[in-house]
């Protein structure tokens, strides 16, 4: 038996990787797989390029709880350690073993298969055990089988043992703290998150699986009974969809892996985009576009961060541009560099470059996708739109790129670029100053009046919903010279779009004088504002409105961001229509008594028409419907 001191600068660095390193106690068994997984790969590469001679035999990972001794081992069967390859690669931690491998063999294919990013993996394995052993044979011939031991003081002891079996146990006495990881849900929950795509087999416990008898033996019903046998429980998928190449892949497979990706999801993706790149950073993965829902949080942060397989974190939020974290699915970079803050990484260069290219992809992909096929991508249109949306109005390249495709789509359900929608109202919505005016409904069913006068007039009107509208016309407001977006109930149509013409009014000055405090007698003043106007005669006698600004300041300051207003009062105009047969005959009624009642029923019927009678009020106008029948 030897002992010895490990190597480290400060007196005692176990307290600082207990509580420190990792806020995260888990990770222990990620870093720990890691290093298993490594060895293992390492072998292989040695095997390949004909530096190791012997036979490989199954390369695989196993976690074996022992409750009794109250361990959990880590056995690889990968390239192990000698006496004096521990001394360097465990004694001296602050030397880190994988980047001296990654130095030797720069280039080889394969190599960079090796996770190396951990720093000082081994050693949380100190997080939650009292004493760690490392029980290993190296792979070269006749080496002799060492056993290294702490119990996390610098002191070390190393035993010669007996082991036939090349490769290395990480034993770990978990202490009593940090008993939660003597339970096999727990393991097996660790197991899931991190090591679902570790690229060789790993293997915890077994499971319960149902096969045909292998005796024949048949049930009552004469068919070949089910037995249960137990089998070898592998936790991984050694080879997923992301690591192989699209011409290998069929929609299908997508979708499968999707599945495997979000077990408890149940939509189906739009479609996907698989990444990869080897230069000048290397990057894999694959993006799904979800459907999205109006309710956008829900859908967020379900992008996998990956390096070399080794599951990382799912908030990408430093290293994809926000409109991008609507995305779901995985990216697998070993040039991000893990062992940073947060904050580090958005000034990362690497960084930088792989979120912009994922941008890049991202857009070129949609507008690849309209080119291609624009019917398929109109059928998508609907729920693709939030996301256009919101990256046209959080990223200038994609929001230059997005014209192109970026859709809306008119009440009758056609769809146009804004282009060309542009182009087709040219001659009917434009003012007597020029200007386009693109009428829009956030709903046709509420504001069917309006839509129905503006189309009956031979307007469009486009059909436009969603939680980012308001945010993305007046981005097109800014971005294409002379239109304006106002939705059908802001206004009266006719001063929607102003032409020349203007229709007399039955009216006078006086009758309007003379008519507005009484309409004023019968609403709330403070939040009605009428005004008389000369419609045509099978116009409403009343039409209630909202102005555009006030209402999509409200909606923008609802959503966040583009106020700095204070709260809005909510204001309606009330507009009465001055050539309306009903409105003389407010005046020629008999007395104030009967001017106010018609009054009243006709603001209550404006009311009703917008779905804004309710309460008290709406009872009362039913009970006097009543009596009129
Ligand atoms: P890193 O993985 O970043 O190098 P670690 O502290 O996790 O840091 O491991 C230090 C070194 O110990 C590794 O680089 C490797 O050389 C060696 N090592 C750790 N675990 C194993 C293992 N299971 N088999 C062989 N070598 C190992």
């Amino acid at each position: 038996m030897r002992t010895g001191q490990i190597n480290v600068q400060t007196e005692n660095i176990f307290p600082i990787i207990k509580k420190f390193l990792y806020s995260d106690h888990e990770i222990f068994l990620r870093e720990l797989v890691s290093n298993a997984v490594d060895a293992t790969q390492k072998l292989k590469f040695l095997s390949s390029n004909g530096e190791f001679k012997g036979e490989l035999g199954e390369l695989k990972v196993d976690v074996i709880l022992d409750l009794v001794e109250k361990t959990l081992t880590i056995r690889d069967r990968g390239i192990g350690m000698t006496e004096e390859e521990i001394d360097k690669y465990i004694n001296q931690i602050a030397f880190s073993g994988a980047e001296e491998f990654l130095q030797q063999y720069k280039g080889q294919e394969g190599a960079e298969q090796i996770i190396g990013h951990f720093g000082l993996g081994f050693y949380s394995g100190f997080m939650v055990a009292e004493k760690v052993q490392i029980r290993t044979l190296s792979r070269h011939e006749g080496a002799k089988a060492v056993q290294w031991e702490s119990n996390g003081s610098p002191d070390y002891t190393i035993t010669d043992i007996e082991k036939s079996d090349r490769g290395t146990d990480i034993v770990l006495f978990i202490s009593e703290e940090s008993k939660e990881f003597l339970e096999k849900a727990r393991v097996s929950g660790i197991l899931d998150k991190y090591c679902k795509f570790l690229p060789t087999p790993v293997f915890f416990g077994t499971k319960t699986e149902y096969i045909d008898s292998p005796e024949g033996e048949k049930d009552e019903n004469d068919k070949i009974k089910r037995v249960a046998i137990e089998v070898e429980n592998q936790i991984n998928n050694p080879e997923p969809a992301w690591t192989k190449a699209p011409a290998e892949l069929t929609n299908d497979n997508y979708d499968a892996f999707y599945r495997e990706l979000y077990p408890t999801s149940f939509d189906s993706p739009l479609f996907h985009i698989h990444l990869n790149v080897d230069y000048p950073f290397n990057l894999t993965g694959i993006l799904y576009f979800p459907k999205i829902k109006e309710n956008v949080e829900v859908q967020r942060n379900k992008i996998n961060l990956y390096s070399n397989q080794v599951f990382i974190t799912d908030s990408v939020a430093e290293i994809v541009p926000e409109f991008l974290t609507l995305l779901h699915g995985v990216i697998d970079s070993p040039d991000i560099p893990l062992n940073v803050s947060r904050s580090y990484l958005q000034s990362d260069g690497n960084v930088k470059k792989i979120s912009a290219h994922i941008t890049k992809k991202v857009v070129d992909k949609l507008a690849d996708m309209f080119k291609k096929d624009r019917a398929d991508f109109e059928a998508k249109w609907d729920d693709l739109q939030i996301f256009a949306q919101y990256g046209t109005l959080s990223d200038e390249k994609f929001a230059e790129k997005a014209k192109s495709f970026t859709l809306v789509k008119n009440t009758a359900g056609k769809y146009y670029t804004v282009e060309e929608f542009k182009e087709k109202i040219s001659a009917l919505q434009v003012d007597k100053d020029g200007k386009t005016i693109i009428l829009y409904t956030n709903s046709p069913d509420e504001q069917f009046s309006f839509v129905k006068k503006a189309t009956d007039r031979g307007y469009e009107v486009l059909h436009m919903d969603g939680p980012l509208v308001s945010h993305w016309i007046s981005k097109m407001e800014q971005a294409i010279e002379n239109i304006s977006f106002v939705r059908v109930d802001s206004d009266t149509l006719d001063k929607l779009i102003k032409k020349d013409e203007i229709l007399p009014s039955k009216l006078s000055k006086e009758d309007e004088e003379f008519l507005k405090p009484l309409f004023e007698t019968v609403i709330n003043k403070d939040k009605f504002n009428v005004s008389f106007e000369s419609m045509s005669i099978d116009d409403a006698p009343i039409v209630i409105t909202q102005p555009e600004f006030i209402r999509r300041m409200m909606e923008q300051q609802k959503m966040g961001g583009g106020g700095f207003f204070g709260a809005f009062p909510e204001t309606y105009n009330m507009v009465v229509n001055g050539n309306h047969a009903k409105i003389s005959e407010v005046l020629s009624a008999a007395d104030t008594e009967a001017k106010t009642a018609k009054v009243k029923q006709l603001t209550d019927l404006a009311l009703l028409s917008q779905g804004m009678l309710k309460g008290e009020e709406l009872s009362n106008f039913i009970d006097r419907s009543i009596e009129l029948v």
